[in-house]
């Protein structure tokens, strides 16, 4: 198949991400990918400032990774996970209980993230139902948020950027306080939690947990806010009985700078929801944590957790789970995931100063350029790919979040091209949406 046959098939029979079923858009025809590049259907190649939406921290085809697929396809691609168990998902279980919070004893495995923050708030409301308190089955979140597209995460994620708007009869009507303003590195203001804590304050008989994405608010905005936010909401829960759940499946794995991005503020959170890059972007797959606490209440009067993908704890998937971690393991994370750092301040700072750009903002390898309107997608997508590389923005935000793998001179090209095509958005508006 040539480039342009992959594009006709693929608007023809294929639904794409958030995109028209009726009226497609070019989809860039890729054909294989190695180390930070992928490469289309016509010879040309990207550098991938995307990471495949934050999973690819190693890079594309690893050696390392494949060898560990390899290895496990030889000896069993799946076994059902229910009454069976297998020594990848043990070696995976016992791995991510000794690099998570040392409460999280308990690990869910499942295939998405999504599903993961399913099961999630099934776990804390199942924990409270046992405990006799049927009434605390709500959530309580914060505004800019995003947990996944199935319906129990679509009613945490923002109700008005989120999907709200279209099942707004199906959705459970969630508690949703006012998103952390307090930058990541500005001073604490105590007003910032207020409306979170008059929230809590009103209606803790009926939520039975808070969820957050700690730190960074991925795709509900990309906002960075202040490690205190967190360690205050983490009190807040343990004062008015309330478990607390982060959700860590885009900011898992190094990608803040920390392995979790719960240690910025020295948290332990009561459930945690892993996924994106714990495959190091292989395959889809995910897992919930939780305490010997939680799931011993579940477990009160012979009670079962009522969930069970599947294909849950794939032999595959946690092949090259346990892959990934180890060579994650291998790094100096803070050299490393500093460089990038590094290399995405200096490379976005011209974009501070330039008309339409509101706000560029990095933490760890999270370099965002926030316009003041939306950009044409479909447009700057082909100039970006048109510079040979691969940057997908959603609506004002123009963001790169690179394999860790990435030296300092694709840094360096990447940057360019954004700094480039946001010095061009600026002059000629051309790049925006009307
Ligand atoms: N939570 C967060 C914070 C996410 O960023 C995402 C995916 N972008 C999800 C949950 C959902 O994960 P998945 O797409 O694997 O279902």
């Amino acid at each position: 198949m040539d480039f342009d046959e992959m594009v006709r098939i693929d608007q023809q029979h294929c639904l794409h991400p958030y995109s028209s079923p009726s009226k497609p858009g070019v989809s860039v025809p890729v054909v294989g990918a190695e180390g930070v590049r992928l490469l289309l259907a016509d010879g040309r190649e990207l550098i991938d400032g995307m990471a495949s939406w934050w999973c690819v921290i190693h890079g594309y085809n690893h050696p390392k990774l494949n060898q560990a697929l390899q290895d496990q396809i030889s000896k069993m691609s799946h076994v059902m996970f229910g009454g069976i168990t297998h020594p990848q998902a043990l070696t995976l279980a016992k791995k991510l209980v000794d690099i998570t919070p040392v409460k999280l004893q308990k690990v869910f495995f499942s295939d998405s993230g999504s599903v993961a923050v399913e099961v999630a708030i099934k776990m804390a409301i199942q924990y409270w139902a046992a405990l006799g308190k049927c009434n605390k089955n709500r959530m309580l979140t914060v505004r800019n948020g995003y947990h996944g597209d199935t319906f129990g995460a679509m009613s945490v994620c923002d109700p008005v950027t989120g999907m709200h708007h279209l099942f707004s009869d199906i959705v459970v009507k969630q508690y949703f306080a006012d998103a952390p303003k307090c930058r990541y590195d500005s001073v604490w203001n105590e007003a910032d939690i207020k409306n979170f804590k008059d929230i809590l304050e009103k209606n803790y008989e009926k939520i039975a947990a808070v969820i957050l994405e700690p730190i960074v608010q991925g795709a509900g905005g990309m906002r960075f806010y202040a490690p205190e936010y967190l360690r205050q909401i983490r009190q807040l829960c343990d004062e008015y009985d309330v478990l607390l759940i982060v959700d860590e499946i885009a900011t898992g794995f190094g990608r803040t700078g920390k392995l979790f991005a719960c240690e910025h503020a020295g948290v332990t959170p009561d459930i945690i929801c892993l996924g994106k890059a714990i495959t190091g972007g292989y395959m889809s797959f995910a897992a919930t944590m939780t305490t010997n606490k939680v799931c011993d209440g579940i477990g009160r009067k012979n009670g079962v957790f009522m969930h069970g993908p599947t294909f849950m704890a794939n032999p595959l998937a946690c092949s090259v789970a346990n892959a990934s971690i180890d060579l994650l393991l291998t790094y100096n994370l803070q050299q490393m995931i500093g460089e990038i750092e590094n290399g995405l301040e200096e490379g976005l700072a011209p974009c501070r100063d330039m008309p339409g750009v509101c706000d560029v903002r990095v933490l760890g390898a999270i370099g965002v350029v926030e316009m003041k309107n939306s950009v044409d997608l479909p447009k700057i997508q082909e100039e970006f790919v048109r510079r040979g590389v691969w940057v997908r923005p959603f609506g004002r935000l123009i963001y790169l979040m690179p394999p860790f793998v990435i030296t300092r001179s694709e840094l360096e090209f990447l940057t360019k091209q954004v700094v480039e095509v946001v010095s061009s958005l600026a002059s000629s508006s051309s790049l925006n949406r009307q």
